[in-house]
């Protein structure tokens, strides 16, 4: 059987906190249960918001939790050249086009909220602009933004934790950025020709990802990689039933690791996760010889300490 390679995926743009824990306790949980390897990728394209000191942190925390993994860690801030031969790969194939549309010009033409928390759908209005058109926008000084051509086609997928899921591409997604007008490469084009470059074949990560599945198989089929597998794990919540984030600083690995063991906190982790009937203390490799996903809980977790 092909050995399992997942990975952990932080984007460091502040301190670790309970909800990016539990991701990555599943996800190292499900990569080494099956014997396999466990690949760190430091999610941050976003550079102004992701200075290094954080991406320090998060994996001085994975270390603490006592989650680890192989290799040398992946910097995405790092990897712009290979992000350009991907798009020029789709460019290639007809698949982007240059968008000039302001934020303000995108606001006024979206009047439909987009369904499972996604953007909203493009109004297209770039899509078919001729060379001459394209040249008056840059003669203003516009610079644009890159998008990918989505097809009109639905893509399915079975997720292991949440079941069957699907999207139509071309009226639920849209045509989607690849690349920001500032330069900033985007989410989906990143993870999916990383994902495929480390030869990724389990992805596990929060449930509000579920929803850029499938444009990412279309982009791994348009690219030529092979599906990875999917679990999507529920979200903690905060107490105000939102999702938990980086605004509840109290919730920090370092503020909590001030008063509680590693072992404490995955005991409760691993608790919430269905893992266990009470929250007592232990480690990520305790939990492993029993660990399997049909035990994980699918529905999102009011997290109080
Ligand atoms: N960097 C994303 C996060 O921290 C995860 C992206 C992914 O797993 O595809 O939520």
């Amino acid at each position: 059987m092909e050995t399992v390679v997942g990975r952990l995926a932080p984007s460091p743009s502040g301190e670790m906190h309970l909800g990016n824990a539990f991701s990555a306790l599943l996800a190292w949980l499900g990569a080494r249960s099956a014997g396999g390897r466990v690949l760190l990728r430091l999610e941050d394209l976003d550079r102004p918001r992701c200075p290094a000191k954080y991406a320090y942190g998060v994996m001085e925390d994975l270390a603490w939790l006592g989650l680890d993994w192989d290799n040398d860690p992946v910097w995405q801030s790092q990897r712009d050249d290979f992000y350009a031969q991907q798009i020029q790969a789709l460019a290639d194939q007809g698949l982007v086009y240059p968008c000039y549309c302001s934020r303000k010009e995108l606001h006024a033409v979206t009047e439909a909220s987009a369904p499972h928390g996604r953007a909203p759908v493009y109004a297209g209005r770039c899509r078919d602009l001729t060379a001459a058109q394209r040249e008056a926008l840059e003669a203003q000084g516009r610079r644009p933004a890159l998008r990918a051509r989505a097809p009109e086609r639905v893509y399915r997928l079975t997720d292991g934790l949440q079941g069957p899921f699907a999207a139509d591409l071309a009226r639920e997604v849209g045509d989607f950025i690849l690349r920001r007008s500032d330069g900033l490469y985007a989410y989906q084009l990143a993870v999916v020709a990383d994902d495929g470059a480390m030869g990724v074949n389990q992805v596990v990560r929060g449930r509000d990802l579920l929803a850029s599945a499938p444009q990412q198989l279309w982009l791994q089929d348009a690219l030529g990689l092979p599906h990875p597998a999917y679990y999507h794990v529920p979200l903690l919540l905060a107490p105000d039933g939102r999702r938990l984030s980086k605004r509840e600083g109290d919730l920090s690995l370092r503020a909590l690791g001030r008063d509680h063991r590693p072992e404490e906190i995955v005991g409760r982790l691993a608790f919430w996760a269905g893992l266990q009937p009470e929250p007592r203390p232990v480690t990520p490799q305790a939990l492993l010889p029993r660990f399997s996903w049909d035990q994980v809980r699918r529905e999102d977790i009011p997290a109080a300490l």
